[in-house]
């Protein structure tokens, strides 16, 4: 079959891969890169580094490490590093540092019997927790009402919690709670080595920067990429297929589609959309957040106490996180070198000094919130209606893997088709 793939992400890249050579596969790509959110970026040093998608736990991965493995793509371990929690307004925060240097930079207070208990909670909270969504209890509750009925889920370990559930979502902490509370703990079970010590040796990058993966999928389908392709509408008619309308008056003409782009862009590209189209696509809201590049270190904590993650955050009148920034150290990344100084903040918080800011994007992300993680598991029903398939990572919990796996699903689905 003739299939149009709409969208370079990690998701449209399995898809298109995936089909291609069985079909005749045409992959068309908004912007001049494919990739998507796993986004390489040469630096003025000349090392390529991850601005945003870097890390990917064991636990949670299983086909899109069967992807990298099928490519003889390596991972590493991100060593000596975890996370680092830091309040812009006290100076002060949790540190949980794994070397000596960090250790002797933080002095006693590390060892402060309060933080320790808080620490020691957070383990005993989200066992509480889980045990609660399985009884049915959080059903239709929201993640403040959850973190009101687990007592553990206060001061630091609250902290600790909520920014961890930022980084795994790209959402706020206004947003997440508000933010189902079933969805959540089903994602921290799934991925349970994020927000463990397991994370240590269990969470790891890609040894060569995700540009290594993202050019192996581009590779198996090269001369088949339109970059900078300027989609103006999908027409489908039960007779010709689907035609894809540019911007330039331009059509092409395909048997199928495979939307790989956001969930709302689905929809607008969609010429006369079902009602179940309408319906599923359109109940997902997405949010485009700033990434800022830069080598600004004046509301970090000392160099000893940054973690290959470090959030930077504030607290409400309440006294609980309020607000914060997730900050990746690039030095971390197994490509960079350990003079690297760069840091990716994912919606800064804090001043930049912008003469040390290198670059900045903007990166969509879906938000899961009730109407539309209720769609989730009634998305693949759109799948070979009207001569359409979709996939992204808003199949699943919005990670990698989800794009993946709801990539594998379409390309089986297509064959399947193919077949009849
Ligand atoms: C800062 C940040 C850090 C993240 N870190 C991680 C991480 O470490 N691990 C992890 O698993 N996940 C991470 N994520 C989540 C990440 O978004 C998903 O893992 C995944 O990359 C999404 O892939 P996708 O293919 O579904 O969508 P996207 O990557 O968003 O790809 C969609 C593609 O469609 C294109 N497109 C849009 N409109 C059109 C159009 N009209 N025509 C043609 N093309 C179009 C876009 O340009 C884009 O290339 C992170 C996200 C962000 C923002």
């Amino acid at each position: 079959m003739k299939i149009a793939v709409v969208g370079g992400g990690i998701a449209g890249l399995t898809a298109a891969y995936r089909l291609h050579p069985r079909h005749e596969v045409t992959l068309f790509e908004k912007s001049r890169r494919v990739g998507g959110n796993a986004y390489g970026y040469r630096t003025r040093d000349g090392v390529e580094v991850d601005i945003a998608v870097a890390a990917f736990g064991r636990a949670g991965y299983p086909n899109f490490y069967k992807l990298l493995d099928e490519f003889g793509i390596e991972t590493a371990m991100c060593p000596n590093s975890f996370m680092s929690f830091h309040d812009l307004d006290t100076n002060s925060g949790i540190y949980m540092t794994t070397t000596l240097s960090g250790f002797l930079t933080q002095g006693l207070a590390a060892l402060k019997p309060s933080k320790v208990w808080n620490l020691a909670r957070l383990p005993v909270g989200l066992a509480r927790a889980q045990k609660l969504r399985e009884s049915g209890q959080l059903d239709g509750k929201t993640l403040r009402e959850l973190l009101a009925m687990v007592p553990e889920f206060t001061g630091d370990t609250r902290t600790i919690l909520l920014c961890v559930m930022c980084l795994l979502s790209s959402m706020s902490i206004a947003e997440l709670l508000d933010a189902p509370a079933r969805f959540f703990l089903e994602k921290l079970a799934c991925h349970h080595d994020v927000i463990s010590p397991k994370a240590l040796y269990s969470v790891r990058a890609i040894k060569k920067g995700t540009q290594a993966y993202v050019r192996a999928l581009a590779n198996r389908i090269e001369g088949h990429i339109r970059l900078g392709a300027d989609i103006r509408a999908v027409v489908r008619s039960a007779k010709e297929g689907v035609t894809l309308v540019m911007e330039s008056g331009e059509t092409h003409a395909f048997d199928r589609v495979v939307f790989a782009c956001p969930a709302d862009t689905a929809l607008k590209l969609l010429d006369s959309p079902t009602d179940d189209e309408r319906r599923l696509l359109g109940a997902w809201r997405y949010k485009d957040g700033r990434v800022v590049l830069h080598r600004d270190p004046a509301s970090f904590p000392p160099r000893a106490l940054v973690q290959a993650y470090t959030y930077l955050y504030r607290k409400g009148p309440d006294g609980e996180i309020a607000e914060t920034s997730v900050n990746g150290a690039l030095w971390f990344e197994p490509q960079a070198p350990d003079t690297c100084d760069y840091f990716s903040s994912q919606y800064p918080n804090f001043d930049l000094n912008p003469a040390l800011i290198e670059f900045e994007t903007v990166l969509r992300t879906p938000v899961f919130d009730f109407t539309s993680v209720e769609t989730t598991k009634l998305l693949p029903r759109l799948n070979g209606v009207r001569g359409s398939y979709y996939c992204g990572s808003y199949f699943g919990f919005g990670l990698h893997e989800d794009a993946v796996t709801s990539a594998l699903a379409v390309a089986k689905a297509v064959d399947a088709e193919a077949r009849t």
